[in-house]
């Protein structure tokens, strides 16, 4: 078994936790303690769907950046982006792209969790033409 050192951010402790036991920590946030007793947790991060909405986040960031360059493929993938990403539902009917990213972040936010910024979808289009 191999086993990782870590340090005790309470009192500087350095303690050994077997490498799977270390993963299995870090993925529940589970509550742990050092050898002078300190309890201790790791911060779970973000959860399979946030991870998913994360990608989804650069995937349409790139599909954007793309659909910019090209009027065909912009028309398809505005089309496209009518529908969550997540579970396929068409969220809108809106044909301007503002108001379908407007809609698909509501309805992430409100289905699925994600985060109120979503940092990939151009809410206001600058100088975009
Ligand atoms: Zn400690
Ligand atoms: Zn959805």
């Amino acid at each position: 078994m191999t086993v990782e050192v870590i340090v005790c951010g309470g009192c500087g402790a350095e303690f050994g936790v077997e490498a799977r036991r270390l993963e299995e920590l870090r993925e529940t946030g589970e509550t742990f303690y050092c050898p002078n007793g300190h309890s201790r947790r790791y911060t779970v991060g973000p959860t399979k769907d946030q991870k998913r909405i994360a990608e989804l986040e650069r995937s349409l960031r790139s599909a954007w950046e793309r659909a910019g360059h090209w009027q065909q493929a912009h028309r398809e993938a505005v089309s496209m982006f009518r529908r969550c990403p997540l579970c396929l539902e068409v969220v809108t009917r809106a044909r301007d792209e503002e108001r379908i990213a407007a809609r698909i972040a509501e309805h992430l936010i409100a289905e699925h969790g994600a985060r109120p910024r979503m940092r990939a979808i151009p809410v206001k289009t600058g100088t975009a033409r």
